[in-house]
């Protein structure tokens, strides 16, 4: 099963999404349907990927809410406080409301939360932006994404079960 089919068959949101996008942005915020408005804002942004088989926004995957949790407590474990972690989820991932999530996931942990502003910056050094992949393995959709130098997760979703959102 392919990602696309897999997605489409669990994920209604992001099955309309990208029947928008194809189909067009319409004019009035308030003609677009009411599970589609958190994207309203990066409309002119939103495409689809079709090597890749997902929904981008610009150089960003959009994720898929089930995943987001799994996204967030990767990102959390560098600790690097609300702004830069939020920085660092912009290179790579988008979802509405994504920064007030990576805020809020944030001040939830301790480590981060020693990171405030007031503490004094750390020395530069080159970002390694978070690799964000799709890979379609045994009928399951599996989102691979590396953060640090070290350990890529893997995250194993399978679609046809996972219905949270
Ligand atoms: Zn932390």
């Amino acid at each position: 099963m392919s990602w696309r089919k897999a997605a489409a068959s669990t994920d209604p949101e992001m099955t309309l999404l990208r029947e928008q996008i194809l189909a067009g942005f319409p004019n009035e915020k308030c003609n677009l349907q009411a599970a589609l408005r958190p994207y309203w804002c990066a409309r002119d942004r939103l495409a689809i990927d079709e090597a890749d088989d997902v929904i981008v926004v610009g150089a960003r995957v959009v994720i898929l809410k089930s995943i987001c949790a799994a996204v967030l407590r990767d990102l959390i474990q560098m600790h690097k406080g609300a702004i830069k972690l939020r920085q660092r989820a912009r290179m790579s991932v988008y979802w509405p409301k994504m920064g007030v999530d990576v805020a809020y996931t944030a001040r939830s942990c301790k480590k981060c939360a020693k990171r405030l502003p007031s503490h004094p910056p750390e020395p530069l050094k080159p970002h390694k932006p978070l690799r964000v992949r799709l890979k379609n393995k045994m009928g399951k959709s599996i989102l691979l994404f590396q953060i640090h130098n070290s350990d890529s997760t893997n995250l194993d979703s399978n679609f046809t079960t996972e219905k949270k959102t």
